[in-house]
């Protein structure tokens, strides 16, 4: 990359070092040596989000979820730490807070999601966080770190006494993860969901009992039904308030409050100018182009479309941000590719069980107009003499006609994800009932269900013979 002081010039420049962001920068650097990729990105180090919760839970310090900025220099892009502030496209620059600035050909916005606070009283309180970027991790293991028995670090936002209560708003995979770790530190921990059940993105209520019985055992105290209606306390939240519910009181100075409710596109950068969005996000097309000439986007700043059903979805994961870059950064090189959608096969753990979905529950896709239906099959996790052979529930949601299978969700004692991937591409490769229950297996006593009893198959061969017999 070509520099003077104040001005820096890249074939490709790419806003934003998270996953996106390095995935396209590898891919480009090693098909074209010659291109001059400069990354910019504000924060120190890149971090692996998702393993927040459990550095959060002690398992590991946080600096174990930060990556190695080699991962981009080691393949000959430029880091460059900063923010950009604006972006000219028809001039092919943009600028950085500091004043430089950087001319480009091709420029990728990758710049990701930020926490979403709802706009109800009290949510600028000092004791009510977030959970995204390494300061937010460090808030909340600073009120934690008393608890697991180390001192207080002395500044003046550091608790002086251990965190006895803390009430997470919103029960997803983001939600859960925080009210589980929480608990790991012996907190009292209530977790508030608007839904009847936690989790209402990946699974249907009729599979959530065992994880509402499972949060329930772990001591946290579930609000499901229960819309929050405001923060109470100044300039820290002394009180929660609980739609119908009696006020939760905290302690301003030791106690907090997480807000885990959802994600927006952090593109307010590019200003009200000649991009076209929505309010998920920079809208592109299968190519991951956006309406601006020479500009690309992808991961969690993007809109884009469901794989199953081609309308507006909302797919804000890591594993949809990554071949999002995939596609754009091929793009920009004049490879054919091309970004089919999303598919969402997401998974997470509470306590001991395991729980994944991916596709479209049977409630979504009802909301979109689809006939469906839906079956289940249950079996032990292994093969039933094994020790400690657990239970997992297997749910496939079903177009009624096509027998298109177009979702499905797992929970078990025992990992589920491999489950979701295969129900995934089943999902991505059109395949119907029928298919899935002809599907071929292997089995082995610790690793897999019993040979006459892969749920899986069970599940679709019941839809089949149902829909043969009618
Ligand atoms: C706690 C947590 C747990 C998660 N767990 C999972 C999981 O288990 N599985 C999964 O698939 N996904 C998970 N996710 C979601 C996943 O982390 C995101 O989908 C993924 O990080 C999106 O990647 P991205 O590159 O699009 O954006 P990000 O990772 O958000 O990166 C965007 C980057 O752009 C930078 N940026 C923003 N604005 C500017 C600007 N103006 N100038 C320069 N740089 C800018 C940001 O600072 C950041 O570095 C989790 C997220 C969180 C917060």
């Amino acid at each position: 990359m070509k520099s003077t002081s104040a001005q820096l010039e890249a074939d490709v420049l790419i806003i934003g070092g998270g996953p996106a962001g390095i995935q396209a920068a590898r891919l480009l650097r090693s098909s074209q040596p010659d291109w001059r990729v400069a990354v910019v990105r504000p924060e120190d180090f890149s971090m692996v989000y998702c393993a927040i919760p459990y550095a959060i839970e002690g398992l590991f310090p946080l600096e174990k979820t930060l990556k190695k900025d080699d991962l981009l220099t080691g393949v000959g892009a430029e880091l460059i730490r900063g923010a950009i502030s604006r972006v000219d496209t028809k001039g092919h620059r943009a600028e950085l807070q500091d004043g430089r600035s950087i001319s480009y050909r091709k420029l990728l916005v990758a710049t990701g999601a930020i926490p979403v606070k709802p706009p109800l009283p009290g949510m600028n309180g000092e004791n009510v966080f977030t959970v995204k970027t390494e300061a937010d991790a460090r808030r909340i293991i600073a009120r934690l770190a008393l608890n697991a028995g180390c001192e207080s670090d002395g500044s003046d936002s550091s608790p002086k006494q251990p965190a006895q209560k803390a009430i997470v708003i919103g029960a997803g995979a983001i939600g859960i993860e925080q009210a589980t770790a929480y608990r790991a530190h012996k907190l009292e921990v209530h977790l508030v969901e608007m839904q009847d059940h936690v989790l209402p993105h990946l699974i249907d209520a009729d599979m959530a009992a065992p994880i509402h019985q499972e949060l329930e055992d772990l001591g946290i105290h579930l609000h499901l039904n229960t819309r929050l209606e405001s923060l109470v306390g100044e300039p820290a939240v002394t009180g929660v308030c609980l739609a119908g519910e009696e006020t939760i009181s905290l302690d301003p100075k030791r106690d907090f409050v997480v807000v885990s409710v959802g994600m927006r596109p952090d593109i307010d950068f590019l200003g009200e100018d000649n991009f076209d969005r929505v309010a998920d996000g920079l809208v592109v097309d299968e190519h991951m182009r956006t309406s601006v000439p020479d500009v690309w986007a992808a991961g969690d700043c993007v809109a884009y479309k469901s794989g199953i059903d081609g309308q507006a979805l909302g797919g804000k994961l890591a594993t949809n941000a990554v071949p999002m870059a995939k596609v754009a950064a091929k793009d920009m090189l004049g490879m054919a590719a091309a970004y089919p959608g999303f598919f969402n096969g997401a998974a997470t753990v509470a306590g001991s069980l395991r729980i994944g979905g991916t596709g479209f529950t049977e409630t979504f896709a009802r909301s979109r107009g689809l006939q469906v239906a839906s079956t289940e099959a249950s079996t032990t996790a292994r093969f039933p003499m094994m020790p400690a052979a657990g239970h997992v529930k297997i749910k496939l949601v079903i177009e009624e006609g096509s027998e298109r299978i177009i979702g499905g969700q797992v929970v078990g004692t025992e990992a589920v994800a491999e489950r979701i991937d295969l129900l995934t591409f089943a999902i991505q490769r059109g395949a119907t009932a029928s298919d899935l229950a002809e599907l071929s297996y292997a089995a082995q006593p610790w690793q897999t269900f019993f040979p006459a009893r892969n749920a899986i198959v069970e599940a679709a061969a019941s839809v089949s013979s149902l829909s043969k017999a009618s």
